[in-house]
């Protein structure tokens, strides 16, 4: 792989999993120095483990994204362990129960909203200072296909995945003069224990079926425009959101 982001310092949170794993392998590989973080220790300290076996610098520090002062200490962490910071992905991300919006539980829908969109907001507003204090800086924030559309039973996460497109374009607007890029990624249904955890063989399949490409995504896929939107080769792209999605909102 291209060594496009050398001399790099990148944050990407829920990394000891799914996509923000294959993220946090591919700006390593790219040369970013990755401080990898989650709440799943295990599940960070292993992707740490793949990097480094990989030849690439990460690190590995617990915070939470629904907690403000996490985001902030994650920050100062990686500043000192790393002299800077020039790239986040704000990947973390739950799914919640699936009900109709009716008997939707409110705690689900509170704990969602902290994660999925008070986590994105919470993560920018401590990376764009350092950024700023580095000279600029580009941010990927993942949202989803469901972003744009709705899907029965997934209101909560529906409606924060909506706020983190609108959310990345008003960081992109307030930053861009001071050369901090910010973009959303929309996958669509893409192979990872979210899923496995949640959905039996059969549904899988159905969802598969949605997209145009009859097959679900890999976190791979993700990760490649993910690496490309951070690297120089993305210099003109702010405040867009991009489906990796096979062909699920072409319908
Ligand atoms: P995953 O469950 O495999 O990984 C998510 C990771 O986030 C886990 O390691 C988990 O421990 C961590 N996490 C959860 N809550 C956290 C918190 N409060 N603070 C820090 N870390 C936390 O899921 P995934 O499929 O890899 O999802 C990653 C992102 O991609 C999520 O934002 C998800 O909404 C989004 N996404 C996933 C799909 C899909 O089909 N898998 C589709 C579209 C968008």
């Amino acid at each position: 792989m291209p060594k496009t982001l050398e001399h790099k310092v990148a944050i990407v949170t829920g990394a000891g999993s799914g996509i923000g794993r294959a993220i946090a392998l591919h700006l390593a590989r790219a040369g970013a120095a990755v401080v990898v973080t989650d709440v799943d220790d295990a599940g960070g300290e292993a992707t740490v483990v793949a990097i480094r076996a990989d030849d690439g610098r990460a690190r590995y520090v617990h915070a939470d994204t629904a907690r403000a002062g996490d985001s902030e200490a994650l920050v100062a962490a990686t500043v000192e362990a790393f002299g800077g910071l020039h790239i986040a992905i704000n990947n973390a991300g739950i799914a919640g129960p699936a009900e109709p919006v009716g008997a939707y539980p409110v705690e689900a829908w509170d704990r969602v909203l902290a994660v999925n969109l008070s986590g994105v907001f919470y993560g920018m507003r401590y990376q764009i200072p350092a950024m700023l204090h580095a000279g600029g800086g580009a941010i990927v924030n993942i949202a989803s296909i469901l972003g744009q559309v709705g899907f029965r039973g997934a209101s909560a996460y529906v409606a924060a995945k909506h706020g983190v497109i609108g959310l990345t374009q008003n960081a992109a607007l307030e930053y861009g003069p001071q050369k901090i890029r910010v973009n959303a990624v929309a996958p669509g249904f893409i192979m990872t224990p979210m899923l496995e955890r949640n959905l039996t063989a059969d549904a899988l399949s159905g969802l598969a079926a949605l997209h145009a490409l009859g097959r679900l995504g890999q976190p791979d896929e993700v990760a490649a425009l993910v690496t490309w939107l951070v690297s120089d080769r993305a210099s003109f792209v702010t405040g867009g959101c991009y489906p990796v999605d096979g062909g699920y909102l072409a319908q």
